[in-house]
């Protein structure tokens, strides 16, 4: 594969980029345990757009890894992107992004969150905080107990894990590294590169 773009996300922010059909996104987790957020739109139809709940239901997993899928919110409902390759395992399917009012009302500190970041990366496409579709939450592993609560676990990604996720359609895709508390260490950056051929 021939790297074609790569872009760093710093901590407690977002990128967007355009991924043509055919490419590969890898997001890596340059530090490692630091959880982020994904969201996808097809680049030439921005109501199209990445559906946590369908992603949910056609693979029957809360959460995803290499094999899986990505799926729109339309009807037939599309596949967007396949994960590739994984070395983490853990991407949730369950959680909402974070935001200023989560931040500030369940830990205490007052800034934006994931998706005022991802808002700010998706404005020069018109895309504002109402249009952003719940996430596939990186790098962050969550469960479900027999009495149906939700459970965090300890993130598990290494340094330099990854994601590679092959676009199955044009896609404007926005990720942005997390800005809740992390305990145990400071929050860190995320790396995107984007890979043309097979
Ligand atoms: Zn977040």
């Amino acid at each position: 594969m021939d790297k074609k773009t790569e872009i760093i996300i710093p901590p407690m922010s977002a990128r967007a980029l355009v991924v043509a059909k055919g490419e590969t996104l890898r997001i890596v987790d340059v530090d490692g345990r630091q959880p982020g957020d994904l969201v996808v739109f097809n680049a030439d139809d921005l109501a199209e757009r990445f559906s946590q709940s369908r992603t949910r239901v056609e693979n029957r997993k809360i959460k995803i890894t290499t094999g899986d899928r990505l799926w729109t919110n339309t009807q037939p409902p599309k596949v967007m992107f396949t994960i590739a390759k994984d070395t983490c395992g853990a991407h949730d399917l369950l959680y909402t992004p974070c935001c200023r009012y989560a931040l500030e009302t369940r830990f205490g500190v007052s800034r934006d969150g994931c998706l005022e970041h991802l808002a700010e990366a998706l404005d020069p496409w018109g895309i504002g905080v109402n249009d952003i579709p719940d996430p596939l939450n990186l790098f962050f592993d969550v469960a479900v107990s027999t009495a149906g609560d939700i459970v965090i676990r300890e993130p598990t990604s290494k340094p330099d894990g990854h994601i590679d996720l092959r676009a199955e359609m044009d896609c404007l895709a926005a990720v942005s590294t997390c800005s809740v508390p992390l305990s145990g260490k400071a929050n860190s950056a995320y790396r995107l590169e984007v890979f043309s051929g097979t």
